[in-house]
Formats: C-alpha cells, sequence, structure tokens
C-alpha cells in the first residue's frame, strides 16, 4: 500500500501545527482525555476482552491515560519545557562583535508511532508516546497493534473528533491498521522523523536498523526488554524474608507478568536461599492462573520456559506447564551465580511471570554479576541503610546498567510525573537518553534550533525580548521568567 497521501497530510498539518500556541495545543489534548472518559462505558468491557485484562485493571489504566493526557497539557500550557536560552548581542565586543543567538526546542516532524499490546490503553492509540509527540507539535500516524484492535480504533475516533471541534488540521492523527510489512512502510516513508516504540526486542531492533538504513536516517525510541533485576543484601533480607517474598511475588505476577517492569532476575545470598526459595513458593502457591494477552503471547512465555528447562545448571522451585493455550502459572527456578555468569541466555526477558533466582557466595560474586548484566529500565536494591553504605562501588556500577535504579519497593508500578524516567541502556531501549513515560518524555519530539539575529517581532513567542508567555528562560546566563 501507498502511504504517501497519509505522510504528505501529516506534512501540511506539521507545517501549521507547529506554530499553534501551547494553550490552544493544551486545549486539544484536553478534549481528547474527556472525549476517551465520556467513551468509558464502552471502552472499558471492550478492551478488557480484546486484552483479556480485567475491567479493574482496564478501569484504573483508562484513569492513567488521561491523567497522563492532561499532565501534558498543563506542560505546554506552561511552556517553559522548550528550554529557551538567550545570548544577547554586544556590538562593543572586541575583536569580533557578538550576535544575538537564542535557542529554543521546535517540534521534529510527522513521528509514527507503533502501540502496545500490553497497555491497550496508556501505551496505545492516545498513550504516552502518540499524547507526548502530539503535545511538542508532531503530527502522529498510529501503527495499532493487533491485540486490541476494536479498542484502538475507537479511540481513533476520540482523538479525530477532538482534532476536528480544535478546529486543526485532519492529518494530525492517522489511525493505520496492518501488520509487519505496513509498520515498515511506515518507517521507510521519507516524511516520518522519529519512531516510538514498546515491545519486543526483536521488533524494537527491526524497527531501530530499519530507520539506520533510510536514506536520512531517523532516531527511533523503542523501550524493548528488561528483566529488572532485585538485588537482594544479606542483613535485609535475612530480617524480612517473609514481607519481602510477598512484595516479590504480588510484582512477578502483577498483570500475569506482562509488564516491562516485571522482575525477572532476584539475585540472593546463599545464606537466605534456600528460606526465601520455601518463602516465595508458599506466596506462589496462593496465585491463581491469570489469562495471558493473547494466544501468540502464551505461548512464547512457555517455549521460553521449556528452552530453560532443558539447562541443566536451574534447579526448579515451581514449575508452570500449559494447561490451555491462554492462561499463565508462574514459574522459579534458581541457578548458581559461577552458572549464571557463564551464559547470557540466563538474562533473556521471558514476558510474563517466570523469575531466575541467582544465588551468590559473596560480594564479589555479586559485583560480577552487576558487571555482567546487560542494561535495564530498572534495578531494586533491598539493602538496610549500613550495608548499602560501603557498597558505593556496586551502587555507582549499577547506575550505569539502569534508567531507574530503586531502594524500596517493586519495579512494577511506573510514576507518571516530572521525575519519571523510564527508559535504559541498551538493549532495553534503543536511546537511553530518553523517557518514554513522565513529561520528559516529550523532549524525544523535539530538536534544538538556534535563531541569529532574527528580528524580534518574527521571534517564536518562547524567544521575544518581552518574554509574553512568561515562561523560564535562560538569559545571558540566568535562569529567570
Ligand atoms: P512485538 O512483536 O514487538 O510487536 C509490537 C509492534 O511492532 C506490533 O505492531 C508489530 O506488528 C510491530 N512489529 C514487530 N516486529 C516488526 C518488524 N520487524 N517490523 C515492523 N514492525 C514490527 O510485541 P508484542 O506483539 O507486543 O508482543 C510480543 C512480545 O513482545 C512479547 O512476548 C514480549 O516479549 C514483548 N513485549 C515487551 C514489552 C515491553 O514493555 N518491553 C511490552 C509488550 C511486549 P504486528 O502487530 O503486525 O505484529
Amino acid at each position: 500500500m501507498n502511504y504517501d497521501h497519509i505522510f504528505q497530510e501529516a506534512h501540511e498539518a506539521f507545517l501549521y501545527y507547529k506554530n499553534v500556541s501551547g494553550k490552544d495545543k493544551a486545549d486539544f489534548l484536553r478534549r481528547i482525555a474527556t472525549g476517551i472518559e465520556s467513551e468509558k462505558t464502552t471502552l472499558i468491557p471492550l478492551a478488557s476482552s480484546e486484552s483479556n485484562l480485567p475491567e479493574g485493571r482496564i478501569t484504573g489504566e483508562l484513569g492513567r491515560t488521561v491523567g497522563q493526557i492532561r499532565l501534558f497539557a498543563d506542560l505546554i500550557e506552561e511552556g517553559s519545557w522548550v528550554e529557551a536560552v538567550i545570548d544577547h548581542a554586544n556590538p562593543e565586543r572586541t575583536p569580533a562583535p557578538k550576535p544575538d543567538i537564542r535557542r529554543f526546542l521546535t517540534a521534529l516532524g510527522p513521528v509514527v508511532v507503533f502501540g502496545a499490546s500490553n497497555f491497550p490503553l496508556a501505551f496505545s492509540t492516545a498513550g504516552g508516546d502518540t499524547i507526548s509527540a502530539l503535545a511538542s507539535g508532531c503530527p502522529v500516524i498510529y501503527k495499532a497493534h493487533p491485540a486490541h484492535p476494536e479498542a484502538s480504533k475507537l479511540v481513533g475516533q476520540v482523538i479525530s473528533k477532538a482534532v476536528i471541534d480544535s478546529n486543526l488540521p485532519n492529518g494530525i492523527f492517522t489511525h493505520v491498521e496492518g501488520g509487519i510489512a505496513t509498520g515498515q512502510e511506515l518507517v521507510k516513508h521519507p516524511i516520518a522523523k522519529a519512531i516510538a516504540f514498546t515491545g519486543s526486542f526483536t521488533g524494537g531492533k527491526a524497527i531501530f536498523d530499519l530507520a539506520n538504513q533510510r536514506a536520512e536516517p531517523i532516531p527511533v525510541f523503542a523501550e524493548m526488554g528488561s528483566v529488572n533485576p532485585i538485588i537482594t543484601l544479606k542483613n535485609k533480607l535475612g530480617a524480612n524474608i517473609d514481607s519481602l517474598a510477598k512484595s516479590f511475588v504480588g510484582s512477578l505476577t502483577l498483570g500475569a507478568g506482562q509488564f516491562c517492569t516485571n522482575p525477572g532476575l532476584v539475585m540472593v545470598p546463599s545464606i537466605h536461599a534456600e528460606t526465601f526459595a520455601i518463602a516465595i513458593k508458599k506466596e506462589l502457591e496462593d496465585i491463581a492462573a491469570a489469562p495471558m494477552l493473547h494466544e501468540g503471547i502464551a505461548e512464547a512465555y512457555y517455549s521460553a520456559l521449556s528452552t530453560l528447562q532443558d539447562k541443566k545448571e536451574l534447579e526448579w522451585i515451581q514449575v508452570s506447564e500449559a494447561k490451555d493455550l491462554i492462561q499463565a502459572y508462574p514459574a522459579l527456578a534458581k541457578i548458581k551465580a559461577k552458572d549464571w555468569l557463564e551464559d547470557d541466555h540466563f538474562q533473556q526477558e521471558v514476558f510474563g511471570s517466570f523469575a531466575l533466582m541467582v544465588v551468590y557466595e559473596d560480594f564479589s560474586e555479586l559485583y560480577a554479576i552487576a558487571q555482567r548484566l546487560h542494561g535495564q529500565l530498572t534495578i531494586t536494591v533491598w539493602g538496610e541503610d549500613e550495608e548499602l553504605s560501603n557498597k558505593i562501588d556496586l551502587i555507582n556500577l549499577l547506575e550505569e546498567k539502569c534508567g531507574r535504579l530503586l531502594f524500596k519497593g517493586v519495579p512494577t508500578g511506573v510514576e507518571v510525573g516530572f521525575a519519571m524516567q523510564h527508559g535504559g541502556p541498551y538493549p532495553s531501549t534503543t536511546d537511553s537518553r530518553s523517557t518514554s513515560v513522565g513529561a520528559y518524555a516529550i523532549k524525544r519530539f523535539a530538536r534544538p534550533i538556534a535563531l541569529q539575529d532574527m528580528p524580534n517581532a518574527l521571534l517564536p513567542d518562547a524567544l521575544k525580548e518581552e518574554n509574553p508567555l512568561g515562561i523560564w528562560r535562560t538569559v545571558d546566563g540566568e535562569f529567570k521568567k
């Protein structure tokens, strides 16, 4: 299929939309949020039936989706996110006069967004990627995920209605359905200026490679696999075996383990390994089987477990066997650190509620594990303050390996706010400098431009001398309003 018409329309819309005021863009986003709320009695059961996720979970996700839309609306209405910087001219400077230079962030252009299967609302049609792109001033060509086609279409209609009600041009949002070939055509289209993706490592890496093979390579913000290690230290674990087992199992089995922040690896000191394994097993016994998103995902889960079952280094604490094509049962296996260190296969993500317990003998073995870890979205360290205080080297190393380092609680449950970082070093994402959750996700879809000696009347409002937007700016090195 030829997508020229869609991209041409998106480009025309871009030339208009990028200059629409933050206030008007915010009104547009708020219309989307209100539109989603007004469809909730249809949307919640629809998304639930298509994804196998319970209505309670979808209700929560709808709240999160409209909450994040309103966060972006507030951000762009306030306006300081554009990082305006002004260096005034100095014609008297010798030997050469200094020009007036003003820099800010401007929208990239039409963006292709791939919806995720595991969040039919919050990372889908009007999810964080679409909304942060629209907030920055970029039109979105949205590749729907086939796991929830009708919910996706309905939200697409809500966005299209908000476009009309806001008197914006059509090309600002386009909902595209199709398979892998469709996605590839969208990535290759010369008018596309960036890609956002959430899904598997295989899919994300293929799209990244394709985008880099284009005559004009473009940025790909792909959020892919992560095993989100939890590192337990001796004193903390010894004093809290039962409560930590409960927290761990709660996080592991949440949503049948279908979260990118699901903890798939837990490091345990050998002295407590046996008792912790028993406590976890006891908690797991209370967990009922849960349906996975679709049969393909359940099949991938059981196929990954079956490959691991052939590995002689693993001791199984809880085995999960497919009793039908969709239900997932949690599983847990144990491995010695020295064996884990020998084979990178042991840190591959198994999407679902499986975790590997890595048993370490001493600090040097734990440090070796940390050195070997691939890039992660999150790493969690459970330690008492005094045992953390003499492990600064370990903490320094862990900071290099992840986007979010936690010292309490569990990695599932990602706050949507200003300080959130959801994105880590490769292979958890293709660009560790960005986040796909939280207010600063907007920066993925903007680039800096410097305007030199531009007449004040022509400058964008963010850079005009009189600061008509009243935003925070860095003026001659001083941060002020
Ligand atoms: P996926 O297979 O990576 O697919 C995501 C989207 O990318 C789909 O729209 C898919 O198209 C498209 N796609 C995949 N490969 C492509 C390629 N080579 N070229 C162009 N487009 C491509 O992810 P999924 O369907 O959500 O789930 C499959 C696996 O992804 C899961 O088992 C799990 O391992 C992982 N996953 C990870 C996360 C995470 O947050 N890290 C989230 C969800 C899933 P089609 O729709 O046409 O197939």
